[in-house]
């Protein structure tokens, strides 16, 4: 082992550290953010790497090659895999092991058999440039995605594409000796460029990690937890602004009310109450198109917002959906037992609020239940003004 004569040496490796014990501390608040850990095993193996130079550890120059490679190497696959899973995609385990073969394969080759520290450097910048590359490009979607991620895939980009030019500049100018090479310049232009953007990646992952942390909580705070469609706030929000996007163009809002949802309850239990009410919401959500907002207005109460729908076409879309109903076989239930909703429905005037639109669907859906439930009931108005309504049952 080696003392470093310069203890500032040792200052990359202590922040490598820092966020490594900063990535795992989130990742403890928030574990369902598993891409955290592979961001701090990839700060650990880089700073053992880092380490494994400094302090000549192993000792002797091919093992200590070999070894600080294998601890790189292995440091920017987890970063790759880390990135990508957060996206959703990840790195085969067929992959890492292609890599480290690879990659420590030509490093040992490359001392062992034929000596040449040129070759050696090629292999391991233009092999973290490539790996990272290919990463970029399986994440472009993130160029049109927030503004953290925009940052972090220029970021990773500028990471990836650093490793080509300054290897061939450096290596073409001054071909560093094997024992000079821990001060030549293209070993400190290196771990100068690399510190500064393994810095500016590492932030842009931190400012990913807060605007996924900040993602869920919006996600938490609008989403019903029992059914998994929007709650009462999660809809207000999101149909008031398709509400002031729509201008001239046709919207609609259907009210759908569980019948006699009491007596589900009571004969069967609460807890048979509550399956009913997350398999009512997983139909509800697989019967909308991407456009449509649903949400769970409270209760067995449930709302569409239809866009680009006039009175007609909601009108068909909730007699689909009350025969959807009907068929539906849920679960908590007895086979015998049919389940059936009442709708209401209205279609937005120009201007119109939605709590004056939820009014005048509410009043369709209170004359749907007076009818006998099981029912479609449509409110409409002409134009000037008179109610008009129809009614829409089997
Ligand atoms: P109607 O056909 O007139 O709509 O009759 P209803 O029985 O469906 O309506 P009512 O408003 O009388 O009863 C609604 C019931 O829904 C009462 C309440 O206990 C039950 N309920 C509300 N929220 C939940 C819930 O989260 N889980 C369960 N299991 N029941 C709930
Ligand atoms: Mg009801
Ligand atoms: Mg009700």
């Amino acid at each position: 082992m080696r003392v470093p004569s310069n203890p500032l040496v040792l200052i990359g490796p202590a922040i490598l550290l820092v966020f490594a014990a900063s990535f795992a501390a989130i990742w403890l608040r928030d574990r369902r953010l598993q891409y955290l850990l592979f961001f701090c095993a990839a700060c650990l193996f880089f700073c053992l790497g880092t380490l494994s130079q400094i302090l000549a550890v192993p000792d002797g120059h091919g093992p200590n090659a070999m070894a600080s490679s294998f601890l790189y190497t292995l440091s920017v696959l987890l970063l790759n895999d880390g990135l990508l899973r957060r996206s959703s995609q990840r790195l085969s385990l067929a992959g890492y092991l292609a890599i480290l073969v690879l990659i420590c394969g030509g490093i040992a080759y490359f001392f062992y058999v034929d000596r040449q520290l040129i070759v050696r450097i090629y292999i391991l910048n233009f092999g973290y440039g490539l790996i990272c590359l290919a990463t970029a490009w399986r994440l472009r979607q993130l160029r049109g995605g927030m503004f953290a991620e925009k940052i972090l895939f220029w970021i990773l980009l500028a990471f990836s594409l650093h490793f080509f030019p300054r290897t061939v500049l450096t290596v073409g100018g001054v071909a560093p000796s094997a024992g000079a090479f821990g001060t030549s310049p293209f070993w400190l232009a290196l771990q100068f460029s690399l510190a500064v953007l393994g810095v500016m990646l590492a932030l842009a992952l931190f400012a990913v990690t807060v605007s996924d942390m900040v993602a869920d909580l919006r996600h938490e705070r609008a989403v019903d937890p029992l059914t998994g469609v929007l709650n009462r706030r999660g809809f207000d929000e999101r149909a008031q602004e398709l509400l002031a996007d729509a201008r001239n163009r046709p919207i609609s809002l259907i009210l759908v009310d569980i019948d006699h949802f009491k007596s589900i309850n009571d004969t069967f239990g609460h807890p048979a109450g509550d399956a009913v009410l997350k398999d009512f919401g997983r139909l509800l959500h697989t019967t909308m198109r991407q456009v449509d907002v649903c949400g769970r207005l409270g209760g067995e109460e449930f709302a569409y917002l239809l866009p680009n729908c006039d009175a007609s076409g909601a009108h068909v879309f909730a007699q689909r959906l009350r025969e959807s109903v009907r068929e539906n076989r849920f679960e908590g239930l007895p086979q015998t037992q049919q389940l059936t909703a009442s709708f209401g429905v209205a279609a937005a005037r120009h201007g119109e609020s939605l709590s004056e639109l939820t009014a005048r669907a509410d009043a369709a859906l209170y004359r749907a239940k007076r009818q006998g439930r099981d029912r479609v009931e449509v409110e409409e108005r002409t134009a000037k003004g008179s109610p008009l309504s129809t009614t829409a049952a089997d």
